[in-house]
């Protein structure tokens, strides 16, 4: 890798975990996304050695460190479940996930906070949440929780900043707990991001209430809806309600050095397009 910002998009796995890697290099990216087991369902095959041994040697043929690939766990799990039973659930197949990231020697792993379905008070949604991270970090060496800034749609949470610093105050370990900053839902969870001005006081914010020093990887995302919508509908870059001012802030902001950035825009056929003009703006 020459640059220091790697980027790059959430590729399909189709076909195996093996394909990941040559998809992204495909868009000539330096980072990507992926599902490591089909993220609507509990249950998954375990790896084989063979694919894992195939993926590796994938990446290294893309030229992709294992740092700039940002694993997303399942939609099905909720770590904050009111549910005792269901969470229990979540929390299983949560601490399978931070396997198969283990087995394919990869650092981080990307995962929705969890929500309390009108069931519990927030707090304690918030440090169930806690609570999950700390057993799946207990159980494990070297993978990275990398908590996810929601959008705040319906009962989700971890889309202030103030949740999201409630969570990781109550982790154990943390050496092995970050945030990725979703640009789409920090916009529609009230985080101005329309101008540079914006831009700096949203990322202040970040600063001050969570650190910059947990911020792991972003998930680069123009938004169809307006500020704080509460409402989740990823657009492609620059042409959204966001608008272009935030991906120049982002490129040039010492904190996105060296951390995975991916795209999760609908227009997967403009995804080369994207990165390369992402990586025009880094001054
Ligand atoms: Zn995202
Ligand atoms: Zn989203």
């Amino acid at each position: 890798m020459t640059t220091s910002r790697w980027i790059g998009a959430h590729v399909s796995a189709a076909g195996g975990i093996q394909n990941a890697p040559i998809n992204a290099q495909k868009l000539g990216a330096d980072a990507f996304a992926l599902f490591t087991k089909n993220q609507r369902r509990w249950q998954a095959a375990p790896l084989g050695l063979a694919q894992i041994e195939s993926f590796k040697q994938n990446c290294i043929e893309a030229n992709i460190a294992s740092e700039a690939i940002l694993p997303h766990d399942s939609y099905l799990i909720n770590l904050g479940h009111p549910d005792p039973i269901q969470l229990e659930k979540s929390r299983l197949a949560f601490f399978d996930e931070i396997q198969r990231c283990e087995q394919m020697g990869l650092t981080l792993l990307n995962f929705h906070p969890g929500s309390h379905l009108r069931k519990i008070e927030i707090s304690k949604c918030l440090s169930n949440i806690s609570d999950s991270i700390n057993m799946a970090l207990d159980r494990s060496k070297n993978v990275t929780a990398v908590i996810e800034n929601t959008a705040g749609q319906g009962s989700n949470l971890g889309h202030s900043f103030e949740q999201l610093a409630e969570i990781i105050q109550a982790v154990e370990d943390k050496s092995r707990v970050g945030i990725c900053l979703d640009t789409c839902h920090m916009f529609a969870a009230g985080y101005d991001l329309t101008s540079e001005e914006a831009c700096q006081h949203s990322f202040k914010l970040f600063d001050d209430i969570v650190g910059d020093k947990y911020l792991k990887a972003m998930h680069l995302n123009d938004s169809k809806t307006p500020l704080n919508s509460r409402v989740d509908r990823h657009e492609s870059l620059g042409v959204g309600q966001i608008g272009q001012a935030a991906f120049s802030f982002i490129m040039n902001h010492p904190a996105t050095e060296h951390i995975p950035m991916v795209l999760e825009t609908v227009n997967a056929d403009i995804w080369t397009q994207e990165i390369n003009w992402l990586r025009s703006l880094s001054k």
